[in-house]
């Protein structure tokens, strides 16, 4: 018997860890474990929770009409798996390799009390294209790189060199257990995982995926930034919690041109996956750059849309009232946030992590990263977003703040840009003032 652990693969096509278990011959018993300190209530209640238990209640919906079985628990995993690894005799639990400092500590943890058990834990790549180390060997680097485009270029050789298309191995192929009742019932989940509501959500991800590929993939190079038009893929929720292979998504841009700007945004997602995995100072940032609050008025205001800049409060009430928002304005936001407003990263980057549907703590980290000018290849600190500016030339007739604050409808494409009389700052002001703070900070790191 194999334990195999879903975690952020919340599917049945092209799992490397179906492949490695059929090759293997063995039954398997496949566990889902909401695990506490990642699924509190209150986080499935924001859009990120929603959202991830929407993709469970999914896939147990899949795995139901392979008829295989999905057994859902409540409780720690490192606690969970060895007992059920036990009583089910198992010879060996399997996962997919996931990197961020909890995910690291909890597998660790994991791995220790297995090794007592004498059962050996697997893990296998699944999240990025290029698995890091792999690649790092490839590369034949000391160092981890740090800078995006000699990244890229190495990154776009070895995907050419070494893609393989999305496995054929289905769930059917597998001989599923049902997990020992006194587990099921001494782990029960306390939240109700409801199946989605209709047929057509069961093919969301790969309807969102062929309707992206089919009707825009070909302008996203042009549109991508005019975030009024919903030129992007809308994919990432999908592929951060796994419902969609990242192997699916890159080769259905494989049988088209190349895309090359669609190509650079999967390959900025491995490249953050890639420093997370090798990098110990990915996740440690804010250790060393001390910045504090100026006034946490600014920032409640900054959380609620209600900073009287009219981009700003638009973004922010998308966000808040359905967990999404464009990339140009996630990368305007929080340049607002660290620089105008002088606040450390970490508050946007948890409020993000619980608001957005698609939050992953990677991809999140390393665009707050990027946009405090702190991390690896992030934006000059002296080269400051205005917000004013950037929505003039994303949008320039305002369509995306009459969409989202419609008291500000009335108002002339000319003005709707404009900071309102109650703006809570000065945008040149405080763009000066971030300019002399960050250049300081910097300089002493
Ligand atoms: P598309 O433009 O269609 O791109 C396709 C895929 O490429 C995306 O789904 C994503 O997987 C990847 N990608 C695109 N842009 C980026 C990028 N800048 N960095 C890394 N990967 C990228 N993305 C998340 O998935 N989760 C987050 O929590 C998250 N937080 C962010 C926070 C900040 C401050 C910033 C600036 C960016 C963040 N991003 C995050 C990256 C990016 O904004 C989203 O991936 C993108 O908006 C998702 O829309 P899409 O799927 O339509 O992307």
């Amino acid at each position: 018997m194999i334990v195999f652990v879903h975690r952020k693969d919340l599917r049945i096509a092209d799992m490397p860890a179906f492949t490695y278990i059929s090759r293997k011959g063995s039954k398997s018993l496949h566990l889902f474990v909401l695990d506490p300190v990642i699924l509190s209530e209150r986080r499935t209640e924001a859009a990120s929770g929603r959202h991830f238990m929407a993709m469970l209640a999914r896939l147990q919906e899949l795995y139901r009409r392979e008829g295989a079985k999905l057994n859902v628990v409540y409780g720690a995993p490192e606690e969970i798996i060895p007992q059920a690894a036990l009583l089910h005799e198992a010879c060996e639990v399997v996962v997919h390799r996931d990197d961020t400092p909890y995910a690291r500590q909890r597998d660790g943890k994991l791995e220790k009390t297995l090794w007592r058990l004498g059962i050996p834990l697997t893990v296998l790549s699944d999240q990025p294209l290029a698995e890091p180390d792999e690649f790092h060997r490839y590369a034949g680097r000391q160092t981890p790189y740090k800078v995006f485009t000699p990244y890229y270029r190495k990154w776009s050789e070895f995907v050419r060199d070494t893609f393989q298309p999305p496995s054929a191995v289905s769930l059917r192929q597998l001989t599923t257990a049902s997990l020992h009742e006194s587990l099921a019932d001494a782990y029960r989940s306390p939240f109700r995982i409801e199946p989605l509501p209709n047929e057509e959500s069961m093919t969301e991800p790969e309807r969102a995926l062929g309707a992206f590929v089919g009707s825009k993939l070909s302008d996203y190079a042009d549109r991508r930034d005019w975030y009024a038009t919903d030129a992007t893929s809308g994919l990432s929720a999908y592929i951060n919690t796994g419902a969609i292979s990242i192997r699916t998504v890159y080769e259905s841009m494989l049988e088209g041109e190349t895309y090359e700007a669609w190509r650079r945004q999967l390959a900025w997602r491995d490249f953050y996956l890639y420093q997370s995995a090798l990098d110990p100072l990915f996740f440690r940032y804010e250790r060393h750059f001390d910045l504090s609050i100026l006034s946490d008025r600014h920032v409640d205001a900054w959380s609620r849309a209600e900073t009287g800049i009219p981009i700003i409060d638009a973004a922010m009430t998308q966000l808040n009232e359905t967990g999404r928002m464009p990339n140009r304005l996630r990368m305007v936001t929080a340049m607002f946030l660290t620089k105008n407003l002088l606040a450390p990263f970490p508050f946007g980057e948890s409020l993000f992590r619980h608001r957005l549907a698609d939050a992953d703590n990677v991809l999140n980290r390393g665009g707050w990263l990027w946009s405090a000018s702190l991390g690896f290849d992030a934006a000059p600190y002296f080269r400051i977003m205005n917000p004013e500016s950037q929505s003039r030339q994303w949008d320039p007739a305002g369509e995306y703040i009459r969409r989202w604050l419609p008291q500000l409808r009335a108002f002339s494409d000319r003005d709707i840009h404009r900071p309102l009389p109650h703006a809570i700052v000065d945008l040149k002001a405080s763009r000066a003032r971030a300019i002399d703070v960050y250049k300081q900070i910097l300089s002493s790191a």
